[in-house]
């Protein structure tokens, strides 16, 4: 109820528009983004004390997710039948019904934005500020894929043939959007979802299907699951009549799906290893910012974070620029989300073996600028790390962390740094900072990514303006990005329309 009360912020989204993405605009007219709220309003940050106060104790989603284990591998083949069956009929729907389920979805979700706040800080360690981006995000899904899909059923010429059946494997990390954005965008092409969310985030999953449900979407053709990683869980993935999986999560576990089943029709958005160069042209104190932003925001545990900096000459040597970065990444407040002023909040699980090593090993030629230090017993709290003197090709260079750590390169020239930029196995985001329109137009046409940002951090890619998805091994399938004008097509198959009619 505290939603419908809330005052909202004019939608300030709107205003960073990049002329070069109208076109988009064109092609869904329906389509605006939702605003995030406004934290400068009284009304708002004291919604947000009230829900940090509920996460402390909520129960959200804990029910739906205790229905949903199955039992067996007989419950598997109910479930797998079912649902399958229900995805026929969901298909045989009007487009214009399933659209309009697909916008009361948008407005159910946006009617618990609190609730998913409060589950996102409870279970998965989100501030306020990073879940309450992610609501939006959720929302944006569900309006832009409603609008998708009428556009996908006005093309002359062909047939589109859903899928019966999808498997989403949402990832931990975005644990609304992202089971949200491949629910929704599968239940728009006309195939029924079984979701499985990761065991990280299963409450998080469960809160946003319990919105879709509310807001008509057949219970049959969207059920969530939740099974232990094991054999279970691979007769889910591998199971002869899933039609498609679409995962997030590393190119290693898009793989081993591929491994379990190779003809299995696969989505996925894997891995990343992302730079953000910074050139002496550019705004040094709007670089800091990106770069500490993109680095550190949710703990650094984004496919599109910024792990590291390449500093362009002078730069590199810039007194001004390591003081001021040094200063915004001491000053960031590490905290659990209950406290209102945490800025970055704990790991949604103690560090494995690998980004402990990123967290406390240095490789040859590489010191701290600021040391990442563990701030409590349960390990899973630490404060923002930066290392400097990052070699190419060293371990640092190419391993993806996902976590709180940044490492700085320093390059001579811009052409070096694009071509260390490129030289991991991963393209997914990448970002620049110059104010020389030589520099971005070089930089443009050379950088091998997904998602090319500009003057503006790494992460945080808007539903519709900004497309999301990458290169290399930052994708498997066939893959188009998510949030994007052609992402429902991939979504089933193209026929000639028949001759008859
Ligand atoms: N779409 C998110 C962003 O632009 C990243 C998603 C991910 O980490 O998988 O920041």
């Amino acid at each position: 109820a505290s939603v419908d009360l809330m005052e909202r912020a004019a939608p300030t989204r709107h205003r960073t528009q990049d002329r070069r993405h109208e076109t988009f605009k064109t092609e869904v007219a329906a389509f605006a983004n939702t605003p995030d709220t406004d934290p400068s309003l009284a009304g708002n940050r004291a919604w947000a004390l009230e829900l940090l106060e509920r996460s402390a104790y909520t129960t959200l989603g804990r029910q739906t997710i205790e229905d949903a284990r199955i039992h067996g591998p007989a419950g598997l083949e109910t479930l797998v039948r079912q649902t399958r069956e229900a995805g026929t009929r969901w298909q045989a729907r009007d487009a214009q019904v399933r659209s309009w389920l697909l916008h009361q979805a948008g407005h159910a979700l946006a009617h618990r934005r609190g609730d998913l706040v409060a589950v996102m800080a409870a279970e998965a360690g989100k501030t306020v500020a990073q879940a309450d981006v992610e609501v939006s995000e959720a929302i944006d899904f569900a309006h832009y894929y409603a609008e998708s899909l009428l556009r996908l059923e006005a093309v002359d010429g062909a047939v589109f043939v859903p899928s019966a059946l999808t498997v989403v494997t949402p990832p931990w990390n975005f644990p609304v959007a992202i089971p949200a954005g491949s629910m929704l965008a599968a239940l728009a092409a006309g195939s029924a979802v079984v979701v499985k969310p990761a065991p990280q985030a299963q409450r998080c999953a469960a809160v946003v299907v319990e919105a879709l449900w509310q807001a008509g979407i057949p219970r049959e053709a969207l059920r969530l699951v939740t099974v232990p990683e094991g054999p279970l869980s691979k007769a889910l993935v591998a199971h002869s009549d899933v039609d498609r999986v679409i995962l997030t999560g590393g190119w290693e576990t898009a793989n081993l799906f591929r491994s379990w089943r190779p003809e299995l029709r696969l989505h996925a958005e894997t891995s990343g290893k992302n730079a953000l160069v910074v050139t002496p042209s550019a705004d040094l104190d709007l670089a800091v910012a990106d770069l500490v932003q993109s680095a550190f925001g949710h703990a650094g545990q984004k496919c599109s974070a910024a792990s590291l900096g390449i500093l362009v000459g002078s730069v590199g040597d810039s007194e001004r620029f390591r003081r001021q970065l040094v200063d915004a990444v001491r000053s960031i407040h590490v905290a659990h989300p209950t406290d209102p002023s945490a800025e970055m909040g704990p790991l949604v699980e103690t560090p494995g073996e690998k980004l402990r090593s990123g967290l406390t090993e240095l490789g040859e030629g590489e010191s701290w600028l600021v040391e990442p230090e563990q701030l409590d017993a349960t390990g899973r709290l630490w404060s923002p790390g930066v290392r400097t003197g990052v070699r190419p090709g060293s371990e640092f260079h190419r391993t993806e962390y996902f976590g709180p750590v940044l490492g700085l390169m320093h390059a001579p020239d811009l052409p070096t740094a694009i071509t260390w930029q490129n030289a991991t196995d991963y393209g997914l985001t990448a970002g620049l900072h110059s104010l020389d329109p030589q520099e971005i137009s070089t930089w443009v046409d050379r950088v091998e990514a997904g998602n090319l940002y500009v003057n503006r951090g790494t992460t945080g890619a808007i539903v519709q303006r900004q497309p999301f998805g990458g290169w290399k091994r930052s994708t498997v399938g066939p893959t188009t990005k998510a949030g994007g004008p052609n992402y429902l097509v991939r979504l089933g198959e193209w026929t000639p329309r028949p001759l008859r009619r």
